[in-house]
């Protein structure tokens, strides 16, 4: 078997098993394929052994790949990297979800590209790391009152990316329970819950996860940009 198509039945199995392990039915998380500065030849390859939704964390990259990957059929990109006003440009027309939003302006730019209602996702920043993109949980409400009012944005849920280092999962304990106050606060449903990569997917399918980003089990190593 390739390794690419190996490794992502492993990580599949994994998924399964810790989703049933939750008591949750199996296809209630999905599994995003982070494929950020990974060639498009592994992108086809886990197309071929059936992966759909692929994440990529630059925008540029994601244009082209987009353009590079055209011919294949139900292909769905996920925006995970931070989103920056000046390159709202290069996902509005590609993204099926934006993860990261994290402040109004892009947000705006974000809105006013997409083809149709795009939804997208707040990302908190769970540990209040300064040097850490994310909005502080005690601002989030205003900005998803903010993205509620834009009509080209249809907002879903939030995302984390909890400090390296430090156990994750009372993060994402956190996160889920930061999303059920906001959705009574706002009287928005905001399903999805964008946590968990490769060290830690199986915590945060226990603590509610609807969307794992999970890059290196499944590609490998990343090679170095440039
Ligand atoms: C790169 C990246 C991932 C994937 O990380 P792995 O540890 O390789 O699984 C997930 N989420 C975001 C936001 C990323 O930038």
């Amino acid at each position: 078997m390739d390794r690419v198509t190996d490794a992502l039945a492993r990580v599949r199995e994994r998924l399964d098993a810790a989703l049933a392990r939750a008591g949750r039915p199996p296809d209630s998380a999905l599994l995003v394929a982070v494929s950020k500065r990974q060639p498009a030849s592994a992108i086809r390859e886990a197309y071929a052994a059936g992966q759909r939704d692929f994440g990529e964390g630059y925008a540029q990259e994601l244009r082209d790949k987009a353009r590079e990957l055209s011919d294949l059929p139900g292909l769905r990109w996920h925006f995970v990297g931070h989103l920056q006003l000046n390159k709202a440009k290069y996902v509005a027309p590609v993204a099926v979800l934006v993860h990261a939003v994290d402040e109004t302006g892009a947000a705006r730019e974000l809105a006013r590209r997409a083809p149709g209602p795009l939804r997208c996702l707040v990302e908190i920043n769970a540990g209040s790391e300064p040097q850490k993109h994310g909005v502080a949980p005690a601002d989030a409400a205003s900005l998803c009152r903010d993205l509620l009012a834009l009509p080209g944005l249809a907002l879903a849920g939030l995302m984390c990316l909890p400090p390296a280092g430090r156990p994750a999962r009372p993060f994402f304990a956190e996160l889920r329970a930061l999303r059920d106050s906001l959705a009574r606060e706002l009287s928005a449903p905001l399903p999805e819950l964008s946590m968990g990569m490769t060290e830690d997917f199986e915590e945060a399918i226990a603590e509610g996860a609807t969307l794992v980003r999970v890059g290196t089990a499944i590609f490998g190593p990343r090679p170095r940009a440039g």
